[in-house]
């Protein structure tokens, strides 16, 4: 069996050890001409640590990574509006939540990639999958063409070609908020714990997570109705009008963070379809379940597609249909959730009406963050042999 993967993202390359790991024969195309990422850095909650533990990577990611042990709400001033105990998620998961820059994790699965001997084709842009009776051919832009007996579409949110051929649209929905995203580094000790600290203001809101005490990286969002210019010259500039006057390190992140560091992302995310795959064809990661950002699980549930297509598929691979229903049973409702659940923290957190804002920060106070911190890790251990 041969499959031929659309995108080297997280989910691609994921996938493409998990398969390669099950003895199919897989070749990656991807349109970049190198390596690449967007955004900065990435938790590995105990969901992905648990699917990474499978692919063999997991000790070699430990090594570069922040053990963040809480996760910090406060008040653009500083005030304390509550704590998830990330260490509480661990233990009732059996395994690390790990803080990672996306450009380290991203070398990471790809060395691996080719330890395994697995082909990457860089500068292969798809441009189209053109339809035959049962199968469907991959054209390139740079005039090549391919066909498989699997293709797995893993090209991400933006301008899927695979998510267009199966569900008919390719069009992400733009969810009202900018993300501004940057990676900081000091040579003095700056952060004295690895604590995740999330600052909320009105309509605002800057996410600050250590990977050690001398690296972070940070995320600064504002609600925006609409989608205005991007230009990396101007990014400081934008950020210190919004946040140079909150409380914590978050001027000193803004200030230290080089420009060529800082990326300008107007967030999109895709409605659930419950239609992932067409004639041999399935996709997975954002071209399949995109959720925003503040779901912290876009490539957490992205590593969790590419484990259980591989055993689906290493399971039923005479009967291709069966395993991807069987996938997309196992992936629909879970994804469906979290695309929600990221849509709901957007709405609360980018919320623009002052009292709603007071209101949310004084109800933050009253939550047992014990119990949100049982539920967090009982829905990121569904479908996943771990118990919590
Ligand atoms: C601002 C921001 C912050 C985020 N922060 C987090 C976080 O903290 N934690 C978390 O878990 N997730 C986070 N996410 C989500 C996470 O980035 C994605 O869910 C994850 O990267 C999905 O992986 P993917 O492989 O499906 O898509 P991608 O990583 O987007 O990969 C898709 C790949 O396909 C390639 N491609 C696209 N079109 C074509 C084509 N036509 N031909 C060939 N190749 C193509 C692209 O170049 C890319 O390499 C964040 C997302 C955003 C936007």
């Amino acid at each position: 069996m041969n499959i031929a993967i659309l995108g080297g993202g997280v989910a691609g390359i994921s996938s493409a050890i998990a398969l390669k790991q099950k003895g199919f024969d897989v070749t990656v195309y991807e349109r970049n001409p190198s390596e690449s990422n967007i955004g900065a850095g990435i938790v590995i909650w105990p969901n992905a640590s648990y699917v990474l533990e499978q692919l063999g990577l997991l000790e070699e990611i430990k090594k570069v990574s922040g053990y963040p042990s809480a996760m910090q709400r406060l008040s653009n001033t500083g005030e304390e509006l509550g704590s998830i105990n990330i260490e509480e998620i661990n233990n009732n998961m059996g395994y690390p939540s790990l803080s990672i820059l996306r450009s380290v994790f991203q070398t990471i699965l790809i060395s691996k990639l080719k330890s395994l001997g697995i082909t990457i084709k860089y500068s292969h842009e798809i441009t189209k999958i053109e339809e035959k009776k049962k199968t469907v051919n991959i054209h390139f832009k740079n005039g090549e063409k391919t066909t498989a007996n699997i293709i797995i579409g893993a090209d991400g949110r933006m301008s899927s070609i695979a998510r267009k051929f199966v569900t008919g649209n390719n069009k992400p929905i733009y969810q009202g908020f900018i993300n501004w995203v940057g990676v900081y580094e000091s040579k003095e000790k700056v952060f004295d714990d690895i604590v995740v600290k999330d600052y909320w203001g009105t309509g605002e809101r800057f996410g600050i997570v250590p990977i050690s005490q001398y690296k972070a990286y940070w995320a600064g969002g504002v609600a925006a109705k609409k989608i205005g210019i991007r230009k990396p010259a101007l990014y400081k500039k934008e950020l210190n009008t919004l946040f140079s006057h909150w409380a914590g390190l978050v001027n000193e992140v803004i200030t230290n963070t080089p420009q060529n560091k800082i990326n300008k992302i107007y967030v999109h995310d895709h409605n659930p379809t419950e239609v992932w795959h067409k004639k041999n064809l399935i996709i997975i990661g954002d071209s399949a379940h995109a959720p925003l950002p503040t779901s912290g699980q876009g490539a957490c549930q992205a590593l969790e597609d590419a484990w259980h297509l591989s055993n689906c598929l290493a399971e039923n691979s005479k009967d291709l249909d069966y395993a991807f229903s069987k996938f997309t049973q196992l992936r629909l409702d879970k994804t469906t959730g979290i695309i929600n659940a990221g849509r709901g923290l957007a709405s609360s957190l980018f919320n623009s009406d002052q009292e709603f804002c007071k209101i949310r920060n004084e109800n933050s106070k009253k939550i047992d963050y014990v119990q949100v911190a049982k539920a967090m890790a009982k829905g990121w251990s569904s479908g996943l042999p771990i118990n919590a």
